[in-house]
């Protein structure tokens, strides 16, 4: 066959606030190059299917390979940070990224570069921490109702993302995760077919980073 069957439904494009991830018991570490801005940073474009299912190290032949983006490289460190401990450059959670979910939508994103380049494009698209500030929902360490950060998401870009929450190290509920779904092709914004698990308070911390 010319082309492989694509073999998911949808993209989950997942953005983490890195508050969130370092305000746990476990903490973080900044990247070697340095602590990130104060904005939502890639956790990964990860294909999916509609019940759920997701496939994951697809092409254990198509390692991670930086030099077939050396051009994006300056993005991904301002747009895709790891917090993860031990600092790291970034190639450790890119490299993951890639032979975890990209080798699994290779029919449709075909290289390393279209991949990552895609989830760059994806993050420009949607500047979460504007959409937010815009409706008044700043990281200042206050709680804000989950049903108005939502909506406020909704409301500019017209798809109902999911919120998965994490806990500090008092136990508070706090915004962690913004999951938004894209279509097969990676073009659209799509409705999701189905939304994650996990619970948050009704109302949530937006912590300070
Ligand atoms: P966690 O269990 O911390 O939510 O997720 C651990 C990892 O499993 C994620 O970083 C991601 O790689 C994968 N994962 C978790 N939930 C989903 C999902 O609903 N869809 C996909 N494609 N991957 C997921
Ligand atoms: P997932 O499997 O959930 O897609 O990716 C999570 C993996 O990437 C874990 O092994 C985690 O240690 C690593 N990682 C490195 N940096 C980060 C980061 O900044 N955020 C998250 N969530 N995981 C990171
Ligand atoms: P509803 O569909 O009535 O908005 O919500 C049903 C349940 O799912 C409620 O317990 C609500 O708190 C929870 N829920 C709704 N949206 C989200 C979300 O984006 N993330 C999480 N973690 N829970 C949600």
């Amino acid at each position: 066959v010319l082309n492989a069957a694509k073999d998911f439904d949808f993209f989950y494009f997942v953005q983490q606030w890195p508050g969130s991830y370092c305000d746990t018991k476990q903490s973080c570490c900044y990247p070697t190059t340095g602590k990130p801005a104060a904005d939502f940073g890639i956790h990964g474009l990860w294909p999916n299917n509609n019940d759920g299912t997701y496939p994951s190290n697809c092409d254990p032949n198509s390692p991670y390979d930086q030099s077939q983006i050396s051009d994006l490289i300056s993005s991904m460190q301002q747009n895709w940070p790891t917090l993860a401990c031990p600092s790291g450059s970034g190639s450790t959670f890119w490299s993951h990224e890639w032979e975890k979910h990209g080798t699994c939508a290779e029919s449709v994103l075909t290289n390393q570069h279209a991949y990552f380049k895609k989830a760059l494009d994806l993050k420009n698209q949607i500047d979460l921490l504007s959409i937010l500030q815009g409706a008044d929902i700043h990281p200042d360490g206050e709680s804000y109702d989950l049903v108005n950060i939502k909506n406020a998401i909704k409301s500019a870009i017209r798809y109902t993302p999911w919120i998965q929450c994490n806990v500090d190290q008092s136990g508070n509920s706090q915004l962690y995760q913004v999951y938004i779904c894209v279509d097969g092709s990676g073009s659209n914004l799509i409705e999701c077919p189905i939304f994650p698990r996990g619970k948050c308070g009704t109302s949530i911390e937006f912590p300070t980073f």
